[in-house]
């Protein structure tokens, strides 16, 4: 049988498959491919089999879409760890009314980990009225401007792997606005990270006011590098990993992601956004899963009464413990999420990282693991008396 004479439908998902590259050089091949390339459904086809877009099938849209903008840029939808300093944050490329949108998806206001990210556009690749490519910034919707991207291969410090980053930087600095317009921009942004900042002491709200400049200077130009998703696992754990929100009293709130190491008995949780004193990008705890532990409610009741208990690999898999355990907050930690559970499903010995400010000195201290259930755990800090709570980030961010 002849390419040629394949039925119309057959050949269209056929070429749907092929590569931006050669999907466009198809079209110059021959009167018979071009057109058959003139079909939307070709287009809306290879937009959806490539880049799990979908696009309705009229006025030729999808051909234009592919061509000029998914052809280059297809490749930046998904996610990405935002380089800003220690703080770091998360970036989501994704499709959304005919544009690629960049979203820098923000973490709920303090204590509410339970809450929904909260997504800021900051910019847009889009096609204007004569069908010319635009990359809009959004970061300052009064001042409209363009943005410039730069995407490749490359180690982002001397020792570190390859990996794809993605750089947007604002055309012409036209960023700065007049001083009025930055002090309410601030106060505003202040208001909306935490409920506490008003009651805390000074030296927090001065900590807010440095990251504040410190973001608002790194928006004009940033950096990006692309964020593995851990894969579901297909063994016994006691949470699958993902990405969650936590709580670290006076610092706020921060975005982690969990995973487990390749012998499935070591967890460990990275920071993605981080602080002055422990960065994005490092482990803020880890624990191990053979030393899992089933405490009464007695042993929970202070602090005193947890550090005396001795770190020790468990007889029995944490699996055959009982699988409902009581859980107590001990009277003399500091907790701020008021909806702990009184049971929890699984208990670990494990340890979090500690640092002086900037990252100084930074030293691993002991600490339970305690697993709730699909969707909330918890991490006690022994020697600082205080308990972070985290909840799964329940928002599809990938396909
Ligand atoms: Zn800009």
């Amino acid at each position: 049988m002849e390419l040629f004479s394949l039925p119309h439908e057959v050949l269209e998902a056929i070429i749907s498959l092929l590569t931006p590259l050669d999907l466009i050089s198809l079209s110059s091949t021959c009167k018979f491919f071009r057109e058959l390339m003139l079909s939307d459904k070709v287009w809306v086809g290879a937009c959806y089999t490539q880049f799990g877009i979908k696009l309705s099938a009229t006025g030729g849209f999808a051909e234009k879409f592919y061509k000029k903008v998914l052809h280059k840029y297809g490749e930046f939808l998904g996610l990405w760890n935002r380089h800003a300093d220690c703080y770091g944050g998360l970036l989501q490329i994704k499709y959304l009314d005919e544009k690629l949108c960049a979203f820098d998806l923000q973490l709920p206001k303090d204590p509410h980990i339970s809450n929904s990210l909260r997504p800021q556009i900051v910019f847009s690749i889009e096609l204007d009225e004569q069908d010319t490519l635009s990359i809009a910034c959004c970061i300052n919707p009064l001042k409209k401007h363009q943005c410039t991207l730069h995407y490749g291969k490359r180690a982002l410090t001397p020792s570190s792997p390859q990996s794809f980053y993605l750089t947007r930087q604002c055309v012409n600095g036209i960023e700065n606005a007049d001083h009025q317009d930055i002090f309410d921009d601030m106060e505003n942004w202040l208001d909306e990270q935490s409920d506490y900042l008003g009651e805390n002491s000074a030296y927090s709200r001065r900590q807010m006011i440095y990251k504040y400049m410190v973001l608002r200077q790194t928006a004009l130009k940033t950096h990006y590098s692309r964020l593995v998703f851990p894969q579901r696992c297909n063994f016994r754990v006691p949470i699958q990993p993902g990405l969650f929100k936590g709580t670290y009293s006076s610092l706020g709130l921060e975005l982690i992601m969990l995973t487990y190491e390749e012998d499935v008995n070591k967890v460990k949780a990275i920071k993605i956004s981080g602080d002055q004193n422990i960065p994005a990008g490092q482990i803020t705890f880890r624990a191990d899963l053979p030393f899992c532990m089933h405490l009464s409610q007695r042993e929970q009741e202070n602090l005193e009464n947890i550090e005396s208990i001795q770190p020790a690999s468990s007889d029995v898999e944490w699996h055959e413990l009982p699988p409902l355990q009581p859980f107590v907050v001990p009277q003399d930690c500091v907790e701020r999420h008021n909806q702990v559970p009184n049971s929890c499903k699984a208990r670990f010995h494990g340890f979090g990282q500690i640092a002086e400010e900037g990252f100084r000195e930074p030293t691993f201290v002991e600490g339970h693991w305690i697993v709730f259930n699909e969707d909330l755990f918890g991490f006690l800090w022994i020697s600082l008396r205080a308990l972070s709570m985290y909840h799964r980030v329940q928002e599809q961010l990938t396909n």
